[in-house]
């Protein structure tokens, strides 16, 4: 039996082309039921193949007309989930499933009320990468098959929620509850998306905005001011961007991730709000997604580092235009670091450090280290060094627009690496020993920049004093903390953390990438004793992967396993599934 890729049950010779959903939204049942009607690209084969989880399949119709035994559904996999197979008429144009999925579909998170900031209205958002669309629509689940998409949405009248997709989305509430999508780009399954809540839009210019909840609208817009500038700079780094409107929606807290870059619809962290755009980062990150990952698609999970390799090199290219060459510096230094810290703890299993994986059997979920990401922008990084950064940057711009709205391996990028760049400019670079071997190819060493030197001379003074009548630190930014924080050696007296958080209020910062590292550094020494109830707010309230899963792991490392637990029974309601399975796998 050839499928597609090793995540999926469809076969290469019968592929759908476009979907049109017409769903009905139950907050009470948790349910989502109605139809999806394909339409299929021109076949002979007698059979097509979807991907299907926690699904119910009702009834199947060919080009419109009522079929009753064309369809099989196959034994359950944990990971894959069933096959459902559809036998095809001759002339099959078109076909319609209608089905329902269940409460359990690990894409689908139904929040209830006070699961929300505002507290009045239940949510539902869907998280699809990487094969879980398949929970909520019939659908040949693998990034290689890209369609366009259109939907009829309906809530019950009186919801008073607004009901979002990653298409083109209304910018007010319906009065009737229904909502129509449309989007007209191919994309891959995983970035089919669907938003549902008390949500009200603030315009950022002609054509960016933002969605929240309408207490969080004025701060997500403040946040949010520079991006502008930064899709500015993205389009003279990559071209132009072709996916018409950019809207951002900030998620509740439970939200798994940083950000998904569902395309015109990019889904966000509420942990972004510190405030003081400090975690802008993971925007210019997002914003990249819109050409690494939504333009040109791996073609596959164990391509996943054409997605995010090239994305961290082009956020911190945005980085650089926007704020600055030393900003850029500063992430690139941190994911040095990461990257380190991930290299030593895959020792054991080399073959997760090449950034070509073999996902056969395994969750892409597990692929989602720093391999991908830093390992995959050092590597994009060393070819822009090697060619020079004009070279290289008529390259990538060609990349872009050669490979629009496809989806690519790894192969097909070496190829075109060595024929547009590499050979052409004479260039010599083993670039498959970064792909296709274990660990870095040479090692090499990231020079520290000057911010870090700065944090560097200041440690000793902070440690053991008063600091903040010593040092002024104001200017620091969020990477300088993180570096410090990073940096306080676990052999640190109880004491001069306590002075130290008293200090620069670590514990109570509304940063949450400093909140996170002040707990991890805490779980290293005995001093996470002192910030118990700190650290079990944060864990019962944000539902980020990142930063929760770290933090379980360090309780159980300090024997705190019963504590883990009863923590993780309270908060996991707020989590979802991708991050209770991480979770729930360490206990
Ligand atoms: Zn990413």
């Amino acid at each position: 039996m050839k499928t597609i890729c090793p995540h999926t049950y469809a076969r290469p010779e019968a592929t759908i082309q476009h979907l049109e959903l017409d769903l009905k939204v139950d907050f009470l049942s948790k349910t989502i039921r109605g139809t999806a009607t394909y339409s299929l690209n021109p076949t002979v084969a007698e059979k097509i193949y979807f991907d299907i989880h926690s699904l119910d399949i009702h009834s199947i119709w060919i080009n419109g007309t009522y079929a009753t035994t064309d369809f099989e559904i196959g034994p359950h996999d944990s990971l894959l989930g069933q096959a459902l197979s559809i036998r095809l008429p001759q002339n099959t144009l078109s076909l319609t499933i209608h089905y329902s999925t269940r409460e359990e579909a690990p894409a689908l998170q139904w929040l209830n009320p006070e699961q929300t900031t505002e507290g009045t209205h239940p949510f539902l958002y869907t998280q699809g990468q990487p094969i879980m669309t398949r929970s909520w629509i019939p659908i040949q689940d693998t990034p290689s098959i890209r369609i366009t998409y259109g939907a009829k949405v309906t809530l019950p009248s009186d919801s008073g929620m607004m009901c979002l997709m990653s298409a083109r989305n209304p910018k007010e509430k319906s009065q009737d509850g229904v909502y129509q999508f449309s989007m007209n780009k191919p994309i891959p399954s995983y970035l089919i998306s669907l938003a549902i809540g008390n949500l009200s839009y603030q315009a950022l210019n002609d054509n960016m905005g933002v969605y929240a909840e309408p207490v969080l609208l004025e701060a997500s817009a403040w946040e949010l001011e520079e991006v502008d500038q930064m899709m500015h700079a993205a389009q003279e780094i990559c071209g132009n961007f072709l996916w018409e409107q950019q809207d951002f929606l900030i998620l509740p807290k439970s939200f798994p991730y940083g950000g998904m870059e569902n395309p015109r619809l990019i889904f966000i962290t509420p942990t972004l709000l510190a405030g003081d755009k400090s975690l802008v980062s993971l925007v210019a990150h997002e914003l990249a997604h819109s050409w690494s990952g939504n333009l040109v698609t791996n073609a596959s999970w164990n391509d996943f580092w054409l997605n995010e390799g090239f994305t961290v090199y082009l956020e911190r290219r945005i980085l650089e235009m926007v704020y600055g060459e030393e900003t850029a510096e500063l992430h690139a230094f941190l994911g040095y670091q990461d990257l380190m810290v991930e290299l030593d703890k895959s020792s054991e299993k080399p073959k997760s450090t090449h950034l070509k994986l073999n996902l056969q059997d395994q969750n892409p979920e597990e692929a989602i280290t720093f391999i991908p990401y830093e390992k995959g922008y050092f590597f994009i990084k060393e070819i822009e060094k090697l060619a020079g950064r004009d070279t290289f940057d008529i390259f990538l711009k060609k990349y872009f627009e050669d490979f629009r709205f496809k989806s690519i391996t790894t192969e097909q990028f070496l190829e075109y690496l060595f024929e547009n760049l590499l050979d052409p400019h004479k260039i010599s670079f083993a670039a498959e020993d970064w792909v296709y071997a274990p660990g870095l190819p040479q090692p090499f060493f990231l020079p520290l920049c000057h911010k870090f030197k700065i944090v560097d001379e200041a440690i000793p003074k902070i440690v053991r004093a008063d600091a903040k009548t010593i040092l002024d630190t104001r200017q620091w930014e969020t990477q300088q903390w993180i570096y410090f924080i990073r940096k306080l050696s676990d052999n640190i007296q109880n004491q001069d953390l306590l002075t130290m958080d008293q200090s620069f209020g670590f514990s109570t910062s509304g940063n949450s990438e400093i909140l996170f590292h002040w707990f991890l550094n805490a779980l290293q020494s005995e001093y996470y004793k002192t910030l118990m109830q700190e650290l079990e707010q944060f864990l019962t309230t944000v539902g980020r992967r990142k930063f929760i899963l770290p933090l379980y792991e360090g309780l159980i490392r300090k024997g705190e396993y019963a504590k883990a637990k009863e923590i993780y029974t309270q908060a996991s309601k707020n989590y979802h599934s991708i991050a209770r399975n991480s979770i729930e796998a360490l206990f």
